[in-house]
């Protein structure tokens, strides 16, 4: 059985934390990219934060060439730290998203449509990729995580109210039943 992390959800304090940069890219800043990989694929998300695991420190996972439950596409996961938006394009785009965080909420949420992005891979290299639509708002959305940013924060208040209570509606009926 592979090791996997367990995932906080709304409204642990700590997904509201700012979480401080990796210094050291060594073998445990290794093992928490695979495991954090390993716990996306387990939970069937195209992305994850380090805070989304209790550890604050700035590591996101993503693999959005493998849309959950899509067995026919080989994985691509990219493990990326210290991730910073070094560039991001006036034209906006919406997407659907959802967290794993806040599980079975779905809103539309509007972000730059191409950003690109300067982080260090597990190998100590520096890079720097140029990413667009689901991939753009899918890292976007992570990167929000390492500040504390959950993606409701985006939402109007009347939406992020209206979600927030059939989700409270939802933890109830799913802490009942167990
Ligand atoms: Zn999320």
């Amino acid at each position: 059985m592979t090791d996997i992390y367990q995932i906080l959800v709304h409204p642990d304090p700590i997904l509201r934390e700012t979480a401080p940069e990796i210094d050291k890219i060594n073998d445990g800043i290794r093992a928490q990219a695979q495991k954090m990989t390993d716990t996306m694929y387990a939970a069937e998300g195209i992305g994850l934060a380090a805070p989304q695991v209790g550890i604050l420190n700035r590591l996101i996972v993503v693999d959005t060439a493998r849309r959950a439950r899509d067995e026919k596409t080989a994985p691509n996961p990219i493990a990326m730290i210290n991730p910073r938006i070094v560039w991001s394009s006036e034209e906006l785009w919406t997407c659907m998203e959802g967290c794993l965080s806040i599980p079975l909420q779905y809103a539309d949420v509007e972000r730059p449509r191409i950003v690109r992005v300067k982080y260090w891979d597990v190998q100590n290299q520096a890079q720097e990729i140029e990413v667009q639509g689901l991939a753009s708002s899918c890292v976007q959305h992570e990167i929000d995580h390492l500040n504390g940013v959950l993606f409701i924060d985006h939402l109007s208040r009347l939406k992020r109210t209206n979600l927030l209570k059939k989700y409270d509606r939802q933890q109830k009926e799913k802490h009942n039943v167990l």
